[in-house]
């Protein structure tokens, strides 16, 4: 029997696993924390749960595609329930809207809130469609990085249709260009940072996201969103895969180009197929320290993608107002993304998303209570003095949440928790706490991601959010099978 190792039991750590073990190898996963999931973990505290990481799951058939793979049935392992409001919205000037799954009511909720016309929702959503369409099996579904991916027709068929995915220019011009009213702009604008990038500077392309919530929908889990991950391990575990735990790999042991190997602190195990999950960047710099020729350097230069300040927090009461997923949108967004991309700093008005799983899963929080996730979108971790920019945050956030919820939030707060880029770093080896790998701000940064295998170092392969085809659980499932199809 083939044996094969994997460098982290992240969901494309597990995922591709599962993968392998299905195909017949021998799998050994090597995880660094005492629990699997990497960022898709959870945490509780004095009765309160809360998902660590990942709050919003589109895609599920990338999960349920696992269990089908292996003979099984999916909903003998997990479920999950289609929410029928993706979203709720609060602006500064009182606006309060639902982002409906339904296309059609979410368009009349917007020409009824804000009185930009239904139909130039209605196209938006279609000219996502159509991103969609060109961009999945070039960008998402296959490696850019095998010639027979575009000997394919359909590959072929996108890349005439390229023009359409709407490159040349900025997401927040596409999106000027179908809306007339600043809130709706200001609505889609938020997709860019569903992987970390920034609408003022990110491709238009990036407008294929909101497809999948609107089309595939958004879903939750029945038992929070790390039931993901625990339910994929007991699925990888049935298969036989095993997972050593607290085991941090120290060394790819590389000999004439061809991996023989990794080194843990303990032990020298020997492998000629060998997947890092570990981020592509840590992975090259401390794993393969020895061999900086073998380094690509130019995708290691890539810039990250933004990283997320959160707080979680139990909350002493209820708010009927709040749904699954809230966000309260910052006055000025432009400004905002300024400070974190050009300034590298926190803007004084914040957006803030609110994630409450308590609101679908009741013993997340005691009763009458409610666990608040809240984050807000930061720049990655490049040495600035954190500690100061958490205390001027948590001021900043309670203050905009108690003037919007007309409640003196601070008062509520029983319990607090906080994760901040040097955290994800630590915690995930993710460089820079980055959170979903490289940014998408380029045009071209679909290309620029590392590729799911070495071009130098033989037996070496990569998934993860760090590489092709990005961060995110979707992407990150996706890295796996295209990593497993290329490992034969
Ligand atoms: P990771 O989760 O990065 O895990 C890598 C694993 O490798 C870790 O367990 C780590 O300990 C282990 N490891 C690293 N180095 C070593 C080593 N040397 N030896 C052994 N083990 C090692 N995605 C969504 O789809 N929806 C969301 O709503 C969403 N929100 C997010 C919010 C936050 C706060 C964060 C942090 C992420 C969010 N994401 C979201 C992104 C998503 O969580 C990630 O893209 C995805 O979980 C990354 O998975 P991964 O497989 O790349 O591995």
């Amino acid at each position: 029997q083939q044996k094969a190792v994997v460098i982290g039991a992240g969901i494309a750590g597990i995922a591709t696993a599962i993968r392998l073990a299905i195909k017949g190898y021998q799998v050994e996963v090597f995880e660094a924390n005492s629990y699997p999931g990497g960022k898709l973990s959870e945490i509780e505290q004095n009765g309160y749960r809360f998902d660590a990481g990942p709050s919003l799951f589109t895609m599920p058939q990338y999960v349920d595609e696992l269990f089908t793979l292996a003979g099984k049935n999916p909903r003998d392992y997990f479920s999950y329930d289609q929410l029928d409001i993706v979203c709720n919205y609060f602006y500064e000037d009182g606006t309060r809207l639902s982002a409906y799954a339904s296309t059609q009511q979410f368009a009349k909720e917007i020409e009824d809130k804000t009185g930009e016309a239904a139909s130039a929702v209605i196209n938006h959503l279609a000219n996502s469609r159509d991103i969609y369409d060109i961009t999945n099996h070039v960008f998402l579904e296959r490696s850019l990085h095998r010639l027979q991916t575009f000997l394919r027709w359909d590959t072929v068929r996108s890349i005439f249709r390229l023009p359409q995915i709407d490159a040349m220019r900025t997401m927040h011009k596409a999106n000027s260009a179908s809306f007339k009213d600043a809130r709706v702009v200001q609505l889609f604008d938020r997709y860019a940072t569903y992987n970390g990038s920034d609408p003022y500077q990110a491709p238009a392309t990036l407008n294929v996201i909101p497809h999948l919530e609107h089309h595939f929908g958004a879903y939750f889990p029945h038992g929070g969103m790390y039931s993901i991950t625990q339910s994929l391990v007991k699925l990888a575990e049935e298969l036989g895969v095993k997972f050593t735990y607290n085991s941090t790999v120290n060394e790819i042991v590389v000999d004439s180009k061809r991996v023989k190997g990794i080194k843990t602190k303990d032990e020298l195990i020997a492998a000629d197929t060998i997947v890092s999950n570990m981020d592509v960047w840590f992975t090259y710099k401390k794993l393969l320290g020895k061999h900086p020729a073998l380094h690509p350097q130019k995708t290691l230069s890539q810039q990250r993608s933004s990283s997320a300040l959160i707080f979680y927090w139990g909350i002493k009461k209820t708010f009927p107002e709040l749904d699954l997923h809230n966000i309260f949108f910052s006055a000025d967004y432009l400004a905002e993304f300024d400070h974190i991309w050009k300034k590298q700093t926190l803007y004084h008005d914040p957006t803030v998303y609110i994630n409450i799983s308590s609101k679908l899963k009741a013993n997340d929080a005691p009763e009458g209570c409610e666990n608040w996730f809240v984050m807000i979108n930061v720049p990655s971790n490049n040495g600035q003095n954190w500690d100061n920019l958490i205390a001027e945050a948590r001021a900043y956030i309670l203050s905009k949440l108690s003037r919007l919820l007309d409640e003196d939030i601070s008062k509520l707060v029983e319990t607090e928790s906080i994760l901040d880029p040097r955290s994800i770093e630590s915690k995930t080896s993710s460089y820079k706490g980055s959170i979903y790998g490289t940014s998408s701000n380029n045009r071209f940064a679909a290309f620029l991601r590392h590729a799911n295998q070495s071009s130098k170092i033989k037996g070496l392969h990569f998934c993860g959010g760090s590489v092709h085809p990005g961060g995110g659980i979707p992407l990150c499932l996706l890295s796996a099978k295209i990593t497993a199809d290329m490992i034969e």
